[in-house]
């Protein structure tokens, strides 16, 4: 059969868990907590599993999960958006953007995408006959260079995608940043794909910069998030999107005939769970940021370079001072003989740079990242 994703293998996570699976290892790789999702939100969902809620939601979401979002923006970012018209419950914030995506790209558009990028952007702008047009972010900054956007940008070009905090590079963007971005977008009248996916987990008293923020950005903008990130419950594969209403209008037409409607068990226990335990998002960037600094401490004596971590659950160790070996190799060398798996960075560009450089996921148990950092120690 011809395959319309030729370049498509298997995604690094997923090969990565297996080989960590396969050799024992202590898993850094593929981004999700060891831990358990909150009892309050597991009771809610056998609940109303229990209760009969077991059949389709309205497409767009139940209407209380869409009310507790806007609520839960208008917290955070005092900025108010209508639940009914603006939010659209999703299976996951990969739902969200192949959504955003098909929605926007037609055949021959441009979408300009910063590498290292998350790897579900590029075939689902495939998959809408674009192209992505990659700008290289390094290390160890992996600063946005507007002046090469600006040049990148081209009568094709439709949008930009950004994503902040930043996975892999755990940067996230600045004032200055949002600012160039805008007039780029105004200036060339292009739409923007805000993957915010960890919006609430930022370190050090750094502010997350939603585009929600911003009237001038949230009017051109899809914001995608995940309730998989703040809720330590990636498998439940739940997020949403924030959009102007007639982009909404767009994104809903799609989305319904890509699941019509997301786990109704699920959205009615997420419903509640920002009702009821509102503290559970606004402690998250201390939680992790604990998380953070314990695997930074016990990696100190460590010869890595250990790169800064402003937001997300993962960390980048430069590995140059250690070995010669290309990032994917020694990143198999460390699985297979070290006991850890991590991803290597190259695996998120179109052309990679000769960086040496791994991410790791700290979003596990304190006793697993001590035990993880000693191996990586005695290298
Ligand atoms: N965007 C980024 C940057 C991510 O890291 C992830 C999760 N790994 C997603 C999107 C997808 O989120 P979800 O699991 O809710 O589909
Ligand atoms: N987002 C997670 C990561 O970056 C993985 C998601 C997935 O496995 N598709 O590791």
């Amino acid at each position: 059969m011809k395959s319309k994703l030729p370049q498509v293998g298997i995604s690094i996570f997923s090969q990565m868990t297996a080989l960590a699976n396969e050799h024992g290892a202590i898993n850094l790789s593929q981004g999700f907590p060891e831990f358990d999702a909150p009892d309050y939100l597991k009771s809610q969902l056998s609940h109303y599993v229990g209760e009969g809620q077991n059949q389709y939601s309205p497409s767009a979401g139940v209407p209380s999960l869409q009310a507790q979002v806007a609520a839960l923006i208008e917290r955070r970012y005092q900025v108010s958006v209508s639940g009914q018209e603006q939010i659209t419950v999703t299976s996951g914030a990969t739902e969200a953007l192949f959504v955003a995506i098909q929605a926007i790209v037609s055949e021959g558009d441009e979408v300009i995408v910063f590498d290292p990028a998350y790897d579900s952007y590029e075939p689902a702008i495939e998959l809408a006959g674009g192209k992505a047009v990659h700008i290289a972010l390094t290390a160890p900054h992996y600063q946005i260079d507007w002046q090469q956007v600006a040049a990148s940008i081209n009568p094709n070009t439709r949008a930009i995608i950004i994503n902040t905090p930043h996975n892999p590079s755990a940067k996230t963007l600045k004032p200055s940043d949002l600012e160039q971005l805008k007039q780029l977008l105004n200036q060339h009248d292009l739409l923007l794909i805000s993957d915010e996916v960890y919006e609430h987990i930022t370190f050090d008293g750094l502010p997350h910069l939603s585009a929600l923020t911003d009237p001038a950005l949230f009017e051109r903008a899809f914001v995608i998030s995940s309730f998989g990130k703040t809720f330590h419950s990636t498998g439940w594969k739940m997020g949403y999107c924030v959009a102007p209403k007639q982009m909404t209008v767009e994104f809903r037409k799609i989305h319904q005939y890509v699941t019509f409607s997301s786990f109704t068990p699920a959205q009615l226990a997420l419903a509640d769970m920002l009702a009821e335990h509102p503290e559970h998002v606004d402690e998250l960037s201390g939680f992790y940021q604990q998380k953070r600094d314990v695997l930074v401490k016990a990696l100190a004596s460590s010869r890595f370079t250990l790169l800064p971590s402003e937001g997300t659950y993962f960390l980048l160790l430069d590995y140059s001072e250690i070995s010669e070996l290309d990032d994917v190799a020694f990143c198999r060398y460390l699985v297979e003989e070290v006991g850890v798996a991590a991803v290597p960075l190259s695996v998120f560009y179109q052309q990679a740079p000769k960086d040496k450089v791994i991410r790791l996921c700290f979003a596990k148990e304190n006793q697993t990242l001590e035990e993880a950092a000693k191996r990586l120690c005695q290298l």
